[in-house]
């Protein structure tokens, strides 16, 4: 009775060390440990079943059978030998209590072995490792040695039930590392899952970025004189009157036209025209360096250009320079050099409570470009709105 008491202590601490246990291999030897001080073993031995259909040593306890037999030196390999678990022609290896266990799936309780290398054990107690959903992951064997004087001592049968118990919790050990390692793989692959979609995630932003300033690029430049077109200029317009509203500075605003250019187009062909109209685009773009001043194409032969900041006394000097540049340009098509010139019409001023919104900046700078067309072309006039001022170059 009072080996009950102490067993059931013994199996419910070593069930709740099962739970705070990290290393497996401690835990088995611990397991294997209890059942032969249960048992009052010589020695004992885990077997767990490997891949390679054999059965393998996964822990040991003999300290003891030295003891007990002056005689024999502990050989753990002689003792508790790698055993196979089928013969070579396929069939279970039945010749040995621990493959036969295994098999069989029960326990095997021997009194009486003879046979090398167990000829030093008077009794054998082997139990399966077995769980219900799979066949037995291995074995858990102990022996009692024969005595000097070749008493038999063999195992009390009340103390299967305990090391069955025992044999139980290793079972569910090895199970819950085997599930604990399954889960570790398999939050690496998701990981490196996860990882993955992200990297790639990241290419496709990256380029789909990429892809969206080409198209924003292509958007917002004109295709047959390379500058930036109408809609950007609109958009940015918008935006830069409101911040000299809101900052309180000065705009100018160009408004640039080819002077017979009909002229290009009906003499020299439509394809001479375009070559035209990029070399005018050109000419006035190297003009305009400073970040904040926006050259765009406004439509036919008619260019626009934003510069914030410049107030009327300079925004003339600059279309002067512009208009310069054009007249002295050289285009050569066909062989043929070409020459034009250009009507600028100028508006600038400060934002106020008159002029609130850009339209009307354009329509005071289209009114001046058709003074100067009307007072011969190839020339400025600029139109300060705040004074209506007029000044013609
Ligand atoms: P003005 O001095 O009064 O400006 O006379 P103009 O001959 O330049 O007259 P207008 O500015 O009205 O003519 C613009 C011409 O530009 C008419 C149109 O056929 C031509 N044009 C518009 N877009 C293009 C284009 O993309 N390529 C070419 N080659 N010609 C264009
Ligand atoms: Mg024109």
């Amino acid at each position: 009775m009072e080996l009950d008491i102490n067993a059931y202590r013994r199996l419910i601490a070593i069930g709740s060390a099962l739970s705070e246990e990290k290393d497996i291999n401690d835990l088995l030897a611990q397991i294997l440990r209890e059942a032969k001080i249960m048992a009052s073993a010589d020695a004992g031995c885990l077997y767990l079943r490997t891949e390679l259909d054999t059965l393998e040593v996964a822990a040991v306890v003999n300290e003891t059978l030295h003891d007990t037999l002056n005689s024999f030196k502990s050989d753990n390999e002689g003792l508790f030998p790698v055993l196979l678990l089928h013969r070579r022609d396929g069939s279970p290896n039945l010749e040995n209590a621990a493959s036969r266990s295994v098999h069989q799936a029960k326990t095997i309780y021997l009194d009486e072995v003879g046979s090398a290398p167990l000829d030093i054990a008077q009794s054998v107690l082997t139990v399966p490792l077995t769980s219900q959903s799979e066949r037995p992951m291995g074995v858990l064997q102990l022996l009692k040695a024969r005595t000097s004087n070749h008493q038999a001592v063999g195992f009390p049968p009340e103390v299967v039930p305990f090391i069955e118990s025992l044999a139980s919790l290793a079972t569910m050990a090895l199970q819950n590392r085997r599930l604990l390692d399954q889960q570790v793989v398999l939050k690496t692959q998701l990981e490196n899952q996860v990882d993955e979609r992200t990297e790639e995630l990241r290419l496709t932003l990256e380029k789909l970025s990429e892809a969206n300033v080409i198209l924003k690029d292509l958007n917002t430049i004109d295709a047959v004189t390379r500058i930036k077109n109408r809609r950007y200029f609109d958009d940015i317009a918008v935006q830069e009157w409101r911040r000299a509203v809101r900052q309180q500075y000065p705009m100018t605003l160009m408004l640039l036209d080819i002077d017979h250019f009909k002229w290009v187009n009906d003499n020299l062909g439509h394809l001479a025209g375009d070559a035209c109209l990029h070399s005018v685009a050109e000419c006035i773009d190297e003009l305009f360096n400073r970040p904040s001043d926006v050259v765009a194409r406004y439509g036919g032969d008619e260019f626009i250009v934003i510069m914030p900041y410049i107030r009327h006394d300079n925004a003339t000097i600059y279309a002067e320079r512009v208009r310069d540049a054009v007249a002295n340009r050289k285009l050569v098509v066909d062989g043929q050099v070409v020459k034009v010139t250009i009507s600028i019409g100028v508006a600038s001023g400060m934002p106020n409570e008159t002029i609130t919104d850009i339209r009307q900046l354009i329509a005071r700078a289209d009114e001046a470009l058709y003074e100067a067309k009307a007072d011969g072309r190839n020339r400025i006039v600029g139109i300060d709105i705040n004074t209506s001022l007029k000044l013609d170059a």
